[in-house]
């Protein structure tokens, strides 16, 4: 494989991530339609309440059990659990109205960017394999890893 097809294969991942991927946990859908404003947590975007098990409950043999039942992972910490979750039921809204739901706020401010016009998101670009970037430094830290 070479290196400028590892690129392409970054991107295609990056959009089954915004698809939602797998998923197990979509009936839970109905439970959580509460939505938290993001303002009222200090976050950008607007999430869906999840409802996260305590530390103590489902703990099974040393195991953190989801809580979601038809799902059956388990995980060595509670913290790993509840990142499980939120990176299942992918709880932060898309504010363009698109329906697009992400696991973190930071995904979703990439994802935004998907919102915008072309020429106002990627301003530098390779001009020998047309990849671009939002800032140059990156740009000269591509060709400088690329060698061209
Ligand atoms: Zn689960
Ligand atoms: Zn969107
Ligand atoms: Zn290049």
């Amino acid at each position: 494989m070479t290196a400028e097809v590892g690129f392409y294969l970054a991107d295609t991942v990056d959009e089954q991530d915004q698809d939602g991927g797998a998923f197990t946990h979509s009936f839970c859908f109905d439970n959580s339609l509460e939505v938290v404003e993001g303002k009222t947590i200090n976050k950008k975007y607007d999430e869906v309440r999840l409802c996260y098990p305590d530390k103590t409950e489902l703990y099974v043999d040393g195991k953190y059990l989801c809580n979601r039942e038809s799902c059956g992972e388990s995980f060595d910490t509670h913290r790993d659990r509840n990142k499980h979750i939120r990176e299942v039921e992918k709880p932060v809204l898309c504010p363009h109205g698109c329906g697009t739901r992400m696991a973190y706020q930071g995904y979703m401010k990439k994802h935004c960017d998907s919102h915008k016009p072309e020429g106002s998101r990627q301003k530098f670009t390779c001009l020998v394999c047309r990849r671009s970037y939002m800032r140059l430094e990156k740009l000269t830290k591509h060709k400088n890893k690329k060698g061209h």
